[in-house]
């Protein structure tokens, strides 16, 4: 599958707009649209739920943005979080000195008079066989050596603009848990093991953004800090190894179950050399993204290394006090970060079909239903005829009640079908002549309606009477086979 399908997809149907498009976008930011927010709520919310609501070891928070600048030096971000950059001392361009062969060079032939080619990516020239010195994208500026540029964003708190005022948007949402770790400790009283977690937005000034929402500078995290007591044992092993395999399966089968594929799914242990400095053992989840295997989320075993520093540059203690052994022990964390734009990216790439439907194409997102944007649409069978529509409306807002429903009579019914089919909805419900009767001839209605599944596309007569409870069923994990043999198939 590849991306672009998507990017238009996504924007065609009010998924992810270019961020202040009318003004030529602003450099990969994006927007989410009417379904995005819904899709991207339901991914936070289902997470939320599944990882803190039902779990008695957990606790929320949400933080500010804007934290102690200190933070970032405890946290080794301001000495650490950089990328090697190059400049060219013509056109002012910067490039990460890693990439800065990863891309086509122009070149000026001084064995053709001078003639300007662009050569592919770390090839020399055909001509006079020279390989790239100078800069790719203008051909003509000396690169400098390469310098340490920080990701973070940095901006002033309070009126005026000096050094002393200088603070970070923070580039993770990691470093609140840390610093907060002993005021959620007292105040809640908790015992290890025990995690916070926390959903919010991070910024990171990246060099090389790129490829729709996988990789933006502004973008939302779901990150879990999960604290044990590395003296302790579970099952023959250290509670940190344990907990550690532990968040790795609960978090693989976590996407399994809202619908990515096993096959688009593996773990990827980190090496030796390419773990960070404090980690003492890091596995990414990866997915088969459009661009390919990469990262959808981390976890990570950090140690002690985060509340030890926050103990020395705040100077206060961030221990646990063990009842048991009487020893104040700094816990061990595991940290489950994932990111939510690019969990919707994996969960749209999943979700996307192409089917051929009696010789005809149809698109479809097979969205799980906790996920999908839209959860049931309103239809009438006849725009024209009042009853009809008037009894439409009265459905979507009884449903309404408690799911996003949406009403369309914008086009005949196969086509509302498609529509809906694209955006993945997986319930539509469709009012026609059989719902109302015909009030002229004396005809009464029967007071039932269409339910039409959207991956089988069965259909079946309901009574009005009766929708919020079968819905209920449905979203409540019933399955559409054994609920719809309970109730007549419609004549599609
Ligand atoms: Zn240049
Ligand atoms: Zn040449």
């Amino acid at each position: 599958m590849n991306m672009d399908v998507l990017v238009s997809l996504s924007k065609r149907r009010g998924f992810v707009f270019q961020s202040s498009e009318i003004y030529g976008g602003t450099g990969s930011c994006w927007d989410y649209g009417p379904l995005g927010v819904e899709l991207k709520n339901n991914i936070k919310r289902v997470w939320w739920r599944d990882f803190v609501q039902t779990r008695a070891d957990m606790v929320g928070i949400d933080a500010s943005i804007l934290m102690h600048p200190t933070v970032w030096k405890a946290s080794g971000h301001l000495d650490r979080f950089t990328d090697p950059m190059v400049d060219c001392r013509e056109c002012k361009r910067r490039f990460r000195a890693d990439h800065v062969d990863a891309v086509s060079w122009v070149h000026y032939c001084p064995a053709t008079k001078g003639n300007k080619f662009t050569i592919p990516a770390g090839e020399p020239c055909g001509h006079c066989g020279q390989r790239r010195t100078l800069c790719p994208e203008c051909g003509k500026g000396e690169l400098t050596a390469p310098r340490q540029f920080n990701l973070m964003f940095k901006t002033f708190m309070g009126p005026v603009e000096e050094d002393a005022a200088l603070t970070y948007l923070r580039p993770e949402t990691a470093q609140a848990m840390f610093v907060n770790f002993d005021n959620v400790l007292q105040s809640m009283r908790l015992k290890l093991p025990f995690g916070i977690a926390q959903a919010g937005r991070s910024f990171r000034n990246e060099i090389t953004p790129g490829n729709f929402i996988f990789r933006t500078r502004e973008f939302e995290q779901m990150e879990i800090e999960y604290f044990v007591n590395p003296n302790e044992r579970v099952e023959g092993r250290p509670a940190d190894e344990y907990w550690h395999d532990r968040w790795i399966q609960d978090c693989m089968a976590w996407f399994g179950r809202y619908g990515l594929r096993a096959e688009n799914l593996r773990l990827r242990e980190h090496d030796r050399d390419e773990l960070a400095h404090y980690a003492k053992r890091t596995v990414d989840v990866e997915y088969n993204f459009p661009i390919g295997w990469s990262e959808l989320m981390g976890i990570a075993n950090r140690t002690d290394f985060d509340l030890r520093q926050h103990a020395k540059w705040s100077g206060k203690s961030l221990t646990y006090f063990d009842e048991e052994r009487k020893e104040h022990v700094v816990p061990y964390v595991v940290e489950p970060a994932a990111g939510v734009d690019r969990a919707l990216l994996a969960f749209m790439a999943d979700a996307y079909r192409e089917e051929e439907v009696r010789g005809e194409k149809r698109v479809v997102l097979r969205f799980h239903p906790e996920l999908a944007p839209l959860k049931i649409a309103v239809l009438p069978l006849l725009k024209k005829r009042d009853d009809i529509v008037g009894a439409a409306q009265t459905i979507r807002a009884d449903l309404a009640q408690h799911w996003r429903v949406v009403y369309d009579d914008t086009a005949a019914i196969g086509r509302l079908y498609r529509r809906q089919d694209e955006v993945g909805t997986p319930y539509c419900v469709t009012v026609d002549v059989q719902t109302v009767g015909d009030s002229e001839r004396g005809e009464a209605g029967d007071r039932r309606v269409t339910i039409r599944e959207r991956d089988s596309m069965e259909q079946i007569r309901v009574p009005i009477a009766q929708l919020v409870t079968v819905f209920r069923e449905l979203f409540d994990g019933a399955s559409w086979s054994q609920l719809a043999e309970q109730y007549p198939p419609a004549r599609g």
